[in-house]
């Protein structure tokens, strides 16, 4: 049987878990719904939107962190493998939103933008 993934953004009409945190995603919140076969067993996720961006970013600086790798940024954080990436110039950033992660995204203003801002940067000079 073969591996699938379907995600799509919602809106939550309830109370959710975020997959990613220890915190919630509360009614009226977007997030991300993906669901799917993995192993052969059936799963379903949902995950906060800062999580979200937060893991796309993650994604895109550490090889080892495989892209749509649900689930992993608990031990992603735990870990400190932000001092690990190769790309030292988002070194600061992924500091920066692992505390702010740790916090369940308490006091989060534009540190995500401004890490997505940096990374756009980045890339565009690799280019
Ligand atoms: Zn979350």
């Amino acid at each position: 049987m073969s591996d699938f993934t379907h995600a799509e953004w919602r809106t939550a009409r309830k109370r959710h878990q975020c997959y990613e945190g220890a915190h919630h995603i509360e009614a009226g919140q977007r997030y991300l719904h993906a669901s799917g076969i993995f192993d052969g067993g059936f799963y379903a996720s949902s995950t906060c939107l800062p999580c979200t961006s937060f893991r796309d970013l993650v994604g895109e600086v550490d090889d080892s962190y495989w892209e749509g790798y649900f689930g992993g940024l608990r031990l992603w954080v735990w870990h400190e493998y932000w001092n690990e990436v190769s790309d030292r110039p988002m070194g600061l950033h992924l500091l920066r939103l692992s505390r702010l992660f740790g916090r369940n995204w308490e006091g989060l203003s534009g540190e995500l933008d401004a890490a997505r801002a940096r990374m756009h940067g980045l890339n565009a000079a690799r280019k």
